[in-house]
C-alpha cells in the first residue's frame, strides 16, 4: 500500500495515521480484527493440527478428504484471476461452511458493485482446499483441513509484507473476521491472501 492507503488503515485501527507502520500498528490491527471475531468460535492452529479439533484430521493426497459442504456463493469468483474461469460454488468444510458463506455475503454488502469487489481483491480466488503440508514445512496447511481460502494472491504474496508490501484491505479481512476468520496479513505481517477458520 502506499501512504495515503497505510494512513486510511491506521485511522480505521485507531492508531496515529502518521503512514508509517510500525509495531503499534501491527498491533492495533490485530487487536481491531480480535474485537470483532467471536470468542471461540473457532479452534487455536494448534489444536486443529493435533487432528483432533472439531475440524477432524487433514486431508491426505489419494486417501482421506475432511467432511465439505457446497455452499453457492453471492457473486462468482474468478479462478486465478481470470474472469473467464468463474467460480460459484466453493466446498470448505461443514464445520465452517457458513461462517465462509456468511463472510462472503458480507463481503457482498461492503463491496456492492463489481468495480468494487474488484479493487478490493475479493473476486480473485486461488484455492480453498489442498491436502499438503505448508511450504517447506512438515506440518500441514489448513488449506489440508479445507478451512483456508486464499484470495487476490497476485497483490498479497506469501512473503510479502502485510500492509506495506501487499494491498488486502482491512475492511475485507473485518468481514472474514466476524465470522471468526484469522486474517494473514495483519496476524502474521505476510501471506496477506490467506484466511483460515482458527482462532487468533
Ligand atoms: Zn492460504
Amino acid at each position: 500500500m502506499n501512504q495515503t492507503e497505510i494512513k486510511r488503515v491506521q485511522r480505521r485501527i485507531g492508531v496515529e495515521d502518521d503512514g508509517d507502520w510500525g509495531p503499534i500498528s501491527t498491533h492495533g490491527a490485530r487487536r481491531h480484527l480480535l474485537s470483532m471475531m467471536p470468542a471461540g468460535r473457532f479452534p487455536a492452529m494448534r489444536e486443529v493440527r493435533s487432528d483432533r479439533s472439531v475440524f477432524g484430521p487433514h486431508g491426505d493426497p489419494g486417501g482421506y478428504s475432511p467432511p465439505g459442504r457446497r455452499i453457492r456463493l453471492p457473486f462468482a469468483l474468478h479462478l486465478y484471476g481470470d474472469p473467464a474461469r468463474k467460480v460459484l460454488w466453493l466446498e470448505p468444510h461443514e464445520r465452517c461452511a457458513d461462517a465462509m458463506l456468511c463472510a462472503f455475503q458480507r463481503l457482498a454488502a461492503a463491496f456492492p458493485t463489481a468495480e468494487e469487489r474488484k479493487a478490493a481483491g475479493v473476486l480473485d480466488y486461488y484455492g480453498l482446499y489442498n491436502p499438503r503440508p505448508i511450504r517447506g514445512g512438515s506440518v500441514w496447511s489448513m488449506h489440508a483441513y479445507r478451512i483456508a481460502i486464499d484470495l487476490d494472491a497476485a497483490r498479497n504474496k506469501n512473503r510479502s509484507h502485510w500492509p506495506v508490501a501487499s494491498k488486502m484491505p482491512i475492511e475485507v479481512m473485518e468481514c472474514f473476521a466476524k465470522e471468526g476468520f484469522l486474517a494473514a496479513g495483519a496476524f502474521w505481517s505476510r501471506d496477506a491472501m490467506h484466511f483460515q477458520a482458527t482462532a487468533a
